[in-house]
């Protein structure tokens, strides 16, 4: 049918490829901020993990502390046994000793429980390590290849809205503030291809009247919706 059919298409397509420009521009800032906050949620959850390794590793030191004094002490008691002046003293001081080295007992349990933890820990500092580097590699990535893509969208743009510029000079000046005004609602939806003998965009059926319009290449606006309606190339 109609050139206007096919031109009403084209610049429906030069809309469409507008958006998705604009899109990616909108969307490219976006994903690279969401993938920087997950990164630095990796870092915090490193920071974490290494926090825990301190404690732990403190906890180790102390314990050994405890140990060598309780060790320290155990000799020093020893010492005292051979000394003991009496009987009763001497069960009193090896009842200390038989204490402190039920302590130390404990001690090295609750030291080398801890050193497993440890073990345990660092592997996780490892991988939450390389969980943070990817993470961090991947914003980079993405903010890299924004910006090295920035231009073209930029480019693409305009070709886009010269193209548009040139397109629209099928929509005659009685009809032109009215587009435009669809156009700043709706974007690409401002047009809307009828789709067998429904408009796509509200699923209202074609008149027969407008079908006639359409059909002798008239600019004809959907009566439900408002969009500027064109028909499929197949069925013309
Ligand atoms: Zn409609």
């Amino acid at each position: 049918m109609s050139t206007t059919a096919a031109s009403l298409k084209a610049l429906h397509h030069l809309y469409l490829r507008l958006h998705d420009v604009n899109q990616k521009l909108e969307r490219g800032p976006k994903r690279i901020k969401l993938k920087e906050e997950f990164a630095l949620q990796q870092e915090e959850n490193l920071k974490s993990i290494q926090d825990q390794v301190l404690q732990l590793k403190k906890q180790v030191q102390q314990k050994n502390l405890d140990l060598h004094s309780n060790e320290a002490k155990i000799l020093d008691l020893k010492g005292k046994l051979n000394t003991a002046s009496s009987n009763k003293e001497f069960d009193i001081i090896k009842g200390q000793i038989q204490a402190d080295e039920m302590a130390n007992s404990v001690l090295e349990d609750e030291i080398l429980e801890l050193m497993d933890k440890i073990d345990v820990a660092e592997a996780d500092v490892q991988s939450w390590v390389s969980k943070k580097d990817t993470a961090h590699q991947s914003a980079k990535k993405s903010a890299q290849d924004f910006e090295d893509a920035r231009d073209s969208l930029d480019e693409e743009i305009k070709e886009c809205e010269a193209a548009i510029a040139d397109a629209e000079h099928i929509i005659p000046e009685n009809v032109k503030v009215q587009f435009q005004r669809l156009v700043r609602s709706h974007g690409a939806g401002a047009l809307s291809i009828v789709d067998g003998k429904y408009c796509s965009s509200c699923n209202v059926l074609i008149s027969p009247q407008l079908r006639v319009e359409l059909n002798s290449g008239r600019l004809v606006f959907c009566k439900s919706c408002g969009r500027l309606l064109y028909l499929e190339e197949s069925l013309e």
